[in-house]
């Protein structure tokens, strides 16, 4: 086990000595967690096959799931892919730095490890002061998952990565919580119409403002886990964002699914289980359980997306058996919290109405 190092950093006014210890991890081989705009990310030298397999190792993450590579540059992404498609010139220009990642076709120089061996690479350029420097200084472009063991709750806080990854990595760069708080949408740019194969922090509603036609991938709003035939991404088919306990959705009018979640409240209540609930504030106080949590009010679906993944390991560290979580509406960053839910409920959903 190595000592991770740890670094706090101001994100206004970053101490340039730490991310330069930082840099030069990544520069030789190492892993170096950071803050995103969205979660925190595990960085390492995408061009280093050897940094790459040591960021799989590092997070258990399976060979066939590739990660986004980071880039603080435009001109970065030419050197990375055989072509870039007017439509992703004009995203670029919109969206970055910002949650939006792009899957092109890459280049020769991209290691096999570092796309799974696929043909496409996933690239973006993230909004965060302290990343930028880092992948500058790197001199390289940064291979970057979420920070988390693969399979969890990606991290919004350092103190989420120590709690899967202490003494797995070589720093984590601590600039304070993430201000999004879901990974970046994943937009497929090799064919057209684009297709989102993963909702994320930049909403469908403005893809479609400046694309006029864009897909949703069926496995993206997915309502039911479905078969590899129709996985694009390999992320697809991968269990995500789970808790340790047993996760249920409801999903339907609220009213309806208000009754149903103290309906199930009871039920598992009953059976000696210790029940969580993931409520808004407009519902919070329906529920008597053993934990209740509000993910935020129902009319503000950035402050929900923000709180997702914090809460759900609040209710690890509470040891819950059961959590049991409303649906919240699928138009904005709502489109990113539920496909996050239903996986992390391995599609465990119940759904209800009120007639
Ligand atoms: P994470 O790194 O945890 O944010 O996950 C990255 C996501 O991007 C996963 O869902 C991957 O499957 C997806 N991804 C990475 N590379 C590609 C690619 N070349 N084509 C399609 N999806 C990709
Ligand atoms: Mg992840």
């Amino acid at each position: 086990m190595k000592k991770t190092l740890v670094l706090k950093v101001n994100s206004q006014n970053p101490e340039m000595k730490k991310i330069r210890i930082a840099a030069d991890f990544i520069k030789s081989g190492g892993l170096v967690a950071f803050p995103t705009e969205t979660v925190y990310g595990l960085g390492a030298d995408a061009l280093n096959p050897k940094a790459v397999k040591a960021l799989f190792d590092a997070k258990k993450r399976p060979f066939d799931n590739p990660p986004i590579v980071h880039v603080s540059y435009m001109k970065d992404v030419l050197k990375l892919t055989r072509e870039i498609p007017p439509k992703a010139e004009e995203l670029m220009k919109h969206f970055w730095p910002g949650p939006l990642t792009l899957v092109f076709k890459r280049s020769v120089m991209v290691p096999d490890v570092t796309v799974a061996g696929l043909d496409t690479i996933a690239i973006r350029m993230p909004r965060h002061n302290v990343t930028l420097i880092l992948i500058r200084k790197s001199g390289c472009p940064v291979a970057a998952p979420s920070a988390n063991l693969s399979g969890k709750p990606s991290p919004t806080t350092a103190r989420h990565v120590l709690d899967d990854l202490n003494g797995r990595i070589d720093a984590i760069l601590d600039a304070g919580p993430t201000h999004i708080g879901v990974e970046s949408t994943v937009l497929d740019m090799t064919v057209d119409p684009p297709i989102i194969l993963r909702p994320g922090g930049t909403p469908y509603e403005r893809l479609k403002d400046i694309l006029k036609r864009v897909e949703l991938h069926p496995v993206a709003v997915a309502e039911k886990e479905l078969t590899t035939n129709n996985v694009r991404s390999p992320g697809m088919k991968h269990r995500h964002y789970a808790p340790n306990a047993d996760m249920i959705v409801v999903e339907g009018e609220l009213s309806a699914v208000v009754s149903k979640v103290k309906e199930l409240l009871k039920f598992h209540m009953r059976k000696g289980k210790k029940v969580g609930v993931l409520a808004t504030d407009e519902t919070i106080e329906y529920y008597k359980a053993d934990v209740v949590k509000s993910l935020g009010s129902r009319i503000n679906l950035a402050a929900i997306a923000n709180n997702l993944f914090r809460l759900l390991r609040e209710f690890d560290v509470e040891c819950v058996d059961v959590i049991i979580a409303e649906t919240v509406p699928t138009e904005g960053l709502g489109l990113a919290v539920m496909n996050r839910l239903r996986k992390a409920s391995g599609y465990n959903i119940v759904r209800v109405n009120n007639c």
